[in-house]
């Protein structure tokens, strides 16, 4: 009872009671409580920790629910979830900053771009194991690899042609399985062959996370608005295993040899891998999977309840909204996009689509054709994009200026 904290127990504890925080007037049925992320901010200079972006889930979108008007959530895993929320983190913090108003996150730095303060850090937590290749061989191994010496060093488990592989999560299936394209680095599924009935395949969590841990966290479109941002650390509550997260999370890339030269700002991040040093709350493991997502950030400072399968907001009468769209939709985030490039005096990047306008950070998108050709290489596989016509939505329907509708949302008490 009074063995201190570890660092990996802070971090779970702050994103766990501030979930139960979000979520005290939501029945438990309804809170998808089986997967929580969450991101922490770190200030050093003020010594303080704050929960900044929360979500729960384990469902992706079903095939005949894809749309090409970007209103939808394809992924609804809790970590991506979590991650969109910490990009509307950034464009609120951002905005202060291209206004002239006090941001304790970003300074303005060369070629007019924004960076995060030095002293400001970012950490990550998920309750469990990431999908795909940080999860799927946790179990085979013996006690000894879920141990780690506390230290920054990362002690990868190669011991299998298995282990390091692109996965994709696939639509009415368990578990994830490996993707190899016909030919390319990159492949693509096509919507009309999804649609009416190919089942849809969407990259692990496992590979997002490795995608990030070269390219950064920020995305293509805030690329073009910041330099790159890592997350220092990644702590798990359950399912740590240390040699298989090392291997899935960063390790992977520099198999078999260190990656040197990479644009501008980047580099292969290793961040901090743990896990908490007590049992988690047992009722949360146990809880039962629903569809139900929900996700909350400190930008917009409320919950948002949707439907991993439809991609949509869940109405279930407990959070009511007139809307039916999430604030994390990918239509959503370019909103935000456009309202920073326009006080950045930087519209020239919207061009008349999301993808092309996604291409405008040519820095970014170089270093993503280098990390599938080096997933390639090293025989991982082929790198699964989200079908193009479902980024290739207008830009122009997006108002750049102007308050978007209000987020709040009405919370009713449970009873
Ligand atoms: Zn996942
Ligand atoms: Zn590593």
């Amino acid at each position: 009872m009074s063995e201190p904290l570890t660092f990996q127990d802070r971090i779970a504890k702050l994103c766990h009671e501030k979930f139960d925080t979000v979520v005290a007037d939501i029945p438990d049925n309804l809170a998808g409580r089986k997967v929580i992320a969450g991101v922490v901010m770190e200030s050093k200079a003020n010594q303080k920790f704050d929960v900044i972006s929360l979500a729960s889930g384990n469902r992706f979108i079903k095939g005949n629910m894809l749309t090409t008007n970007g209103q939808v959530l394809v992924d609804s895993h809790a970590e991506i979830l979590a991650n969109r929320g910490m990009r509307r983190f950034i464009y609120c913090q951002l905005k202060k900053l291209w206004k002239g108003e006090e941001t304790s996150v970003f300074q303005k730095c060369e070629k007019g771009k924004a960076a995060v303060i030095p002293d400001v850090k970012f950490h990550r937590y998920i309750s469990t194991a990431p999908c795909g290749d940080g999860a799927i061989f946790t179990h085979s191994t013996g006690t000894s690899s879920a141990l780690h010496d506390g230290h920054h060093h990362h002690h990868p488990i190669f011991d299998d042609t298995k282990q390091g592989l692109l996965r994709t999560k696939v639509e009415q299936g368990e578990g994830q399985i490996p993707f190899k394209g016909v030919d390319g680095v990159v492949s693509y599924q096509g919507l009309d062959v999804v649609r009416p009935g190919e089942r849809l395949r969407v990259m692990s969590c496992s590979d997002k996370i490795c995608k990030w841990n070269l390219l950064g966290m920020q995305g293509a479109l805030l690329a073009n608005l910041m330099e790159p941002v890592y997350y220092t650390s990644i702590t798990l509550g359950t399912l740590y295993s240390h040699g298989h997260m090392a291997r899935a999370m960063c390790c992977r890339l520099e198999k078999s040899s260190k990656i040197e030269s990479l644009p501008h700002g980047h580099k292969v991040n290793h961040p901090l891998l743990g896990a908490v040093s007590r049992k988690d709350d047992p009722k949360r493991s146990v809880e039962k999977s629903t569809a139900h997502s929900i996700n909350w950030n400190s930008a917009d400072d409320c919950p948002e309840m949707t439907d991993g399968t439809t991609g949509l907001l869940h109405n279930s009468g407990f959070i009511r909204t007139d809307r039916t769209k999430s604030r994390l939709c990918k239509e959503e985030l370019l909103k935000s996009f456009k309202e920073n490039c326009a006080n950045a005096g930087l519209l020239n990047l919207v061009k008349d689509d999301y993808l092309k306008t996604k291409q405008t950070s040519t820095t970014y998108q170089t270093c993503k054709i280098i990390l599938y050709a080096i997933l390639n290489s090293q025989g991982y596989g082929t790198w699964l994009g989200l079908p193009r016509e479902c980024q290739e939505f207008g830009t122009s329907t997006t108002p750049a200026v102007g308050r978007p509708q209000s987020y709040s949302q009405v919370v009713l008490k449970k009873h």
